[in-house]
C-alpha cells in the first residue's frame, strides 16, 4: 500500500515561492514523466473535473482524503469515461432491432377500422398527461394478456392480467420521437415526487422553464437533454408509471371492484411506444454522457452555469438512485427474478458516477442548489429565481434525512461534507 505523499503529485517544482503558479517551462523531468504517465493513464474523474493534478494510476490522493475510507475510495477513484462505461437504454431495455422483430409479425395482418384513443397517466392533483392514439385490431396474433399494474408497497407492478381482444397502434400513425418526448415531459410536470422526495418535482419544474426561456445554448440544451432523457426513462422502463390504456375501454368489459387501483394495458400498444422512446433515448443518452466527461466544458467558470449543471447532474443521479430504490423494494418482494438483481447493481453504478461528477462541483458547504442564485446574462428572471429557492429546503431534506447506509455512501462522502444542517433564509 503506497504512502499517502506518494499518491499525490503536484507538479509545481517550487511549492513556496509566493502564489501557486503552474509553470509548464519548469517541469523537471520526473514531472514531465509523470505527466505523460497519467495522461496515458488518464486522471480521475474528479481530479479530472475539478482540474487538479492525479496521481499515475491506483487511488489517488485526492479521491482518499475525500473518502477517507479504503473501500469507499475505489468507487470513487474512477478512470473510465461516462461513456465509453455508462449502463443505458440498450443494457436495461436490450437490443432495439431484436424487439422490433418480436412485434413484426403482429403489425402485419390488422383489421376493422382505426379508431381514436388516448394512452394517459394521471389524472392527479395537478393534471393528466396524455398521448392521442389511433388503434386497430390484430388478426394475426387476436388475443392477448393485458397486464393489470397496481401499486404495492409504493411501486407499480404487474398485479393482474385478463386475456382479450388484441389492440394495435395503428402503424400509419405512429407519434414521433418529438411527441412522446412531449408526453414524458408532461407527465414529469404533474409528478408528485419520487423516492427521493419532492425535490425530483422541483427540478424538474425548474428544468421545464429553464429550457422554455431565453435564446438557445450549449446549457439550455445540456437541460433540453436532461429533461428528455427523464421523460424518456420513465416510458422504457416497465412499472415507473401508472399508465391508462384507451384501448382497454375499447373491450367493453365490466368494471371490477378490483381491490388495487389497477389499469391495464395492451402489452402491443405499450411495447410500440416504448420502442420509440428507446430510440430517442439511446440517442440522447450517447451526448448526454459524453459531455459529462466533459464537463468542464459546458460550464467553465460562469457561476449560473455551474448551478444549472449541478441541477442537470443531480437530477440525472436521483433518477437513477429513484431506480436503485425501485428494484431494492422489488428484491423484497417474493416474486424476486435474477435480473432485478443485475438491474440493482446496474442502477447504483450510474447513481454512484453521476454522484461524483456532480460531486466535483460542491465545496464543503456550497454546492450548485445552495448556493446563491446568480442569473443568466441579459433581464433577470424572478420567476425562475424563486424556483432556484424552492430547490433548497427539499434538497437539504435529502442530504439530511433520506440518504441511507447502504446505498447513498458516495453521494454522502462526496457531496454532504459539512453541509449546514438548518436552512438559511434566502
Ligand atoms: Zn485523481
Ligand atoms: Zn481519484
Amino acid at each position: 500500500m503506497p504512502k499517502l505523499h506518494e499518491l499525490l503529485c503536484t507538479f509545481d517544482t517550487n511549492p513556496d515561492s509566493g502564489p501557486r503558479k503552474r509553470k509548464r517551462s519548469a517541469f523537471s523531468l520526473d514531472g514531465r514523466k509523470k505527466v505523460r504517465k497519467v495522461r496515458e493513464s488518464g486522471a480521475c474523474v474528479s481530479c479530472r473535473l475539478r482540474k487538479i493534478s492525479c496521481s499515475e494510476n491506483g487511488i489517488c490522493g485526492h479521491c482518499n482524503k475525500a473518502a477517507n475510507n479504503p473501500q469507499l475510495a475505489k468507487q470513487i477513484c474512477l478512470r473510465n469515461k461516462l461513456k465509453d462505461t455508462y449502463v443505458g437504454v440498450k443494457e436495461i431495455f436490450g437490443k432495439l432491432d431484436e424487439r422490433r422483430a418480436v412485434l413484426d409479425p403482429i403489425l402485419q395482418s390488422l383489421t376493422g377500422s382505426s379508431v381514436p384513443i388516448l394512452l394517459s397517466v394521471g389524472p392527479f392533483g395537478a393534471g393528466r398527461a396524455a398521448l392521442p392514439l389511433n388503434v386497430m385490431r390484430c388478426n394475426a396474433s387476436p388475443v392477448c394478456r393485458w397486464k393489470g399494474l397496481g401499486k404495492i408497497n409504493g411501486i407499480f407492478l404487474t398485479c393482474d392480467s385478463v386475456y382479450d381482444e388484441r389492440y394495435v397502434v395503428d402503424p400509419s400513425t405512429l407519434p414521433s420521437v418529438d411527441e412522446i418526448d412531449r408526453f414524458g415531459r408532461n407527465i414529469l410536470s404533474i409528478s408528485r415526487g419520487s423516492h427521493s422526495g419532492e425535490i425530483t418535482r422541483l427540478l424538474d419544474d425548474f428544468l421545464l422553464s429553464y429550457c422554455s426561456l431565453g435564446s438557445s445554448s450549449p446549457l439550455r440544451q445540456f437541460s433540453d437533454s436532461t429533461l428528455k432523457i427523464a421523460g424518456l426513462n420513465n416510458i422504457v422502463c416497465y412499472g415507473y408509471l401508472h399508465l391508462r390504456d384507451g384501448s382497454f375501454d375499447l373491450l367493453n368489459r365490466p368494471s371490477t371492484e378490483n381491490a388495487f387501483d389497477t389499469s391495464y394495458i395492451s402489452p402491443t400498444v405499450h411495447e410500440q411506444i416504448r420502442l420509440l422512446a428507446a430510440e430517442g433515448l439511446e440517442r440522447v443518452e450517447e451526448s448526454v454522457f459524453s459531455e459529462i466527461d466533459a464537463f468542464n466544458k459546458l460550464i467553465g467558470a460562469n457561476k449560473h452555469a455551474r448551478i444549472v449543471g449541478g441541477i442537470c447532474l443531480l437530477r440525472l443521479l436521483l433518477l437513477y438512485r429513484d431506480r436503485v430504490f425501485r428494484d431494492r423494494i422489488r428484491l423484497h418482494l417474493p416474486t424476486q427474478k435474477l435480473r432485478h438483481r443485475t438491474r440493482l447493481e446496474q442502477w447504483t453504478f450510474m447513481y454512484k458516477r453521476l454522484s461524483i461528477a456532480y460531486g466535483a462541483l460542491c465545496r464543503d458547504s456550497n454546492s450548485p442548489i445552495t448556493t446563491k442564485w446568480v442569473a443568466e446574462e441579459g433581464p433577470e428572471n424572478h420567476e425562475l429565481k424563486l424556483q432556484f429557492q424552492r430547490l433548497r429546503s427539499p434538497y437539504l431534506d435529502l442530504c439530511n434525512e433520506k440518504l441511507t447506509q447502504d446505498h447513498d455512501d458516495v453521494f454522502k462522502s462526496l457531496v454532504t461534507r459539512g453541509k449546514e444542517t438548518t436552512p438559511k433564509k434566502p
